[in-house]
């Protein structure tokens, strides 16, 4: 861990991951979609992810990860491996078991498409949907398509994070050579974002699976971190509450978030908000290198 000066002359350390608190993430967020859907061009879809969002908390509620899940990740760190790796983690069957909650709850208001979509999810076999969920972690999106991927991510993401919240503290879980990915799951980030509170100044990035944050100075390329070849996009102002830093070195770009700017924010929720800016990015030539949690290609 690196010690940092704080304003206070003191010498405080570095987090190198903060695990996630499940308290509210998922009301807080559905909030947030319904609230940017007032009036949005894309106000159907953020309100439809609204509803997705809101079903992961009740599940969250209903059917909580079962302790027996827990038992045993102590024994996953320390081996120097991201201790939940999502591509030879043992999935537990609990994330199907999410996965059908999820269907059985957003089934009565879907449109005839969604239906489609989730009828197909639930015809499956377990086996394949083993198969599709290794796929989709391993980001061979074209074999599970964009509609499944949805759902089949709300599923895993929800097992992971319960894990991600389960596991014994978080010094104890440290930063690898590949800091472009989670520390903890291996997934990639969604956005970084310049904390506030006790962490105020750091940069962390936020895993789009398992939702840990992992730190990064802010000098360096999420994806690359070369140093010195970064530029900041907003659409509106200078000091907008969220930018895309892109790279000149690796050419992608990924959205930080300031939240000291706009306390509303939340970040799965403003991200799909602010498609425009993905949109104007891309046009510069950068390729995003996180994961949008709620649009796959394919
Ligand atoms: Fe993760
Ligand atoms: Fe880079």
């Amino acid at each position: 861990m690196t010690p940092v000066q704080t304003p206070t002359g003191g010498v405080n350390e570095i987090p190198p991951v903060l695990l996630p608190s499940l308290k509210g993430r998922y009301s807080k967020r559905a909030e947030r979609l319904q609230q940017l859907a007032d009036a949005h061009t894309m106000g159907d879809y953020l309100g439809f992810c609204a509803q997705l969002v809101h079903a992961q908390q009740q599940l969250l509620e209903r059917m909580p990860l079962p302790p027996a899940l827990a038992a045993g990740l102590a024994d996953r760190l320390g081996s120097g491996q991201a201790p939940l790796a999502s591509a030879d983690y043992p999935r537990h069957r609990y994330w199907q078991q999410l996965l059908q909650g999820l269907i059985e709850l957003l089934y009565a208001d879907a449109n005839p498409s969604v239906r489609t979509t989730l009828d197909g999810l639930r015809n499956h076999t377990p086996a394949h949907l083993e198969n599709l969920a290794s796929a989709l972690l391993a980001g061979d999106y074209e074999q599970v398509g964009s509609g499944q991927a949805l759902f089949l991510w709300a599923a895993l993401s929800l097992y992971f994070t319960q894990l991600a919240s389960a596991l014994p503290g978080s010094a104890s879980a440290s930063l690898g050579e590949q800091r472009q990915h989670c520390p903890v799951c291996a997934s990639a980030p969604v956005a970084s974002v310049v904390m506030t509170g006790a962490q105020a100044g750091l940069r962390y990035l936020q895993c789009s699976l398992c939702e840990c944050r992992w730190h990064m100075v802010r000098v360096k390329c999420s994806n690359c971190e070369a140093t010195g070849a970064l530029d900041y996009w907003s659409l509106d102002r200078q000091d907008a509450a969220l930018k895309a830093e892109s790279c000149n070195d690796c050419h992608s770009y990924l959205k930080v978030f300031y939240p000291e700017k706009d306390r509303d924010q939340e970040l799965l929720a403003d991200d799909l908000a602010t498609l425009a800016l993905d949109a104007e990015v891309e046009r510069e030539g950068f390729g995003r290198s996180g994961i949008s949690p709620f649009l796959f290609p394919g």
